[in-house]
């Protein structure tokens, strides 16, 4: 018969001593070197893992992301073209060779303006799934100078390296979204009046990692302390796409467009501005009368817009997408065995309630959930299998809810 160990055959420490010792045939393990053993494994498979970076064997054309991106974001044409070539200019960069000539491509990142809601997140993760690349998304709101609560900026490429699965080289190839980047727009004109350690200083800050750096970024996240220890990483080809809504900055453009149209523009005749559209004729000048600094703007070289949704932007979002809300519905009840299909009018109705109580995209889905939360609670039980979705019964289920309650997601 096997003898029982009462010692860890590792480290030498008594079974008293540790949580638990597994017994093997000839040896015993303790709770304490099984924990240290998996971290090795970790350690070694992630760092001999192969990338699964896409971009090794193929570079998608810009037409090929814009299609791609088509199947997932309804409209935004005009910010799909622009991010589809910054894209693939970004990575031709990355890919090029060593070549005898000077000619040196400079990083190109991205800043994206438009109402929230519109689909500038969506934007940014639908291409980092074509690409297969890391993305992560951060919030600008909490980032902080140094020393402030909040978190250092140095947690945007934790965040990355936690998606890359710790995987150094893949991260460095990655695509972070920076969200709300108008929130940390210079609040004054005079920043020497007080700190603006939520202002200026995040954009000094970013400014770092936006223009190319080597940065020691502690890989659990959290301030960094001396006897962490921090993995470095070259920002150089990570892209970043920013976005934000600056709100009230179609004042600052209609100012400079009058200024214009006062000047030279007019004799031109290019003074039919789109009053519905303010944002399409946003330039860098713009982004700096708002507050961003100009070394910030200068590393944020390509600008483009996003429109606000519409009646029928709504509606097709409900249903156009490859991955759809309705279509989501679909699958979950296909998955019970039943039919599920929604009459005509009731897109139309979701669509007007959206609008009504102002929740845009984001507030679709919440709208949705509501008229089908009794179905999707009774129906699974029940010997059904096809269940049709008429106007009468959203209406019913809709009116019944608190709408204070309709959260956007
Ligand atoms: P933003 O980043 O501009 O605030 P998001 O990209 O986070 O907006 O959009 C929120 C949600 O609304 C998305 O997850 C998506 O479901 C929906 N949505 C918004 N805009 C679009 C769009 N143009 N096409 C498809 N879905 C959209």
């Amino acid at each position: 018969m096997a003898k029982t160990n009462e010692t860890c055959t590792f480290c030498g420490r008594s079974g008293k001593d540790v949580g638990m010792l597994i017994n093997g045939a000839e040896c015993a393990i303790c709770d304490i070197c099984t924990a240290r053993a998996y971290e090795i494994i970790a350690e070694r498979t992630s760092a001999t893992k192969k990338s699964p970076f896409r971009l090794n064997t193929q570079l998608p054309k810009p037409e090929d992301i814009k299609a791609f991106l088509d199947q997932y974001v309804i409209g935004q044409d005009e910010a799909k073209r622009y991010l589809s070539v910054a894209v693939y200019n970004h990575y031709k960069r990355i890919m090029q060779k060593e070549t005898s000539d000077d000619v040196e491509i400079e990083k190109s990142n991205i800043i994206l303006v438009g109402a929230t809601g519109t689909g500038k997140t969506l934007l940014a993760r639908t291409i980092a799934k074509f690409l297969q690349v890391p993305f992560a998304i951060v919030d600008a709101t909490v980032l902080t100078e140094a020393g402030y609560v909040g978190e250092d900026i140095e947690s945007i490429l934790t965040r990355l390296l936690q998606t890359a699965d710790y995987n150094v080289d893949a991260a460095q190839k990655g695509i972070v979204f920076i969200d709300e980047i108008d929130k940390i727009a210079r609040k004054s004109d005079n920043p020497s009046i007080t700190r603006d350690v939520s202002g200026e200083g995040v954009q000094q800050g970013l400014l770092k990692l936006l223009e190319g750096s080597i940065v020691s970024v502690p890989p659990q996240g959290g301030r960094k302390h001396p006897e962490q220890k921090l993995i470095t990483i070259d920002t150089k080809n990570i892209l970043f796409i920013c976005g934000g809504a600056f709100d009230g900055i179609e004042k600052k453009i209609t100012q400079r467009l009058n200024m214009r149209v006062v000047g030279y523009v007019a004799k031109n005749g290019i003074c039919q501005l789109d009053r519905s559209n303010l944002l399409k004729y946003i330039t860098h000048t713009d982004l700096k009368s708002y507050g961003l600094i100009p070394e910030i703007i200068g590393r944020l070289p390509i600008l483009s817009f996003l429109t606000p949704l519409d009646r029928t932007a709504l509606r097709n979002i409900l249903t156009e997408p490859k991955n759809s809300i309705i279509k989501q519905y679909v699958k979950l009840f296909e998955m019970d065995g039943i039919k599920l299909s929604f009459d005509e009018d009731v897109y139309d109705y979701i669509v007007d309630k959206a609008l009504e109580f102002r929740l845009g995209a984001r507030g679709l889905r919440s709208i949705v959930e509501t008229v089908m939360i009794d179905a999707m609670y009774t129906m699974p039980s029940e010997k059904t299998d096809e269940f049709r979705v008429t106007l009468g019964y959203a209406k019913d289920k809709f009116e019944r809810t608190d709408t204070a309650r309709l959260q956007i997601a």
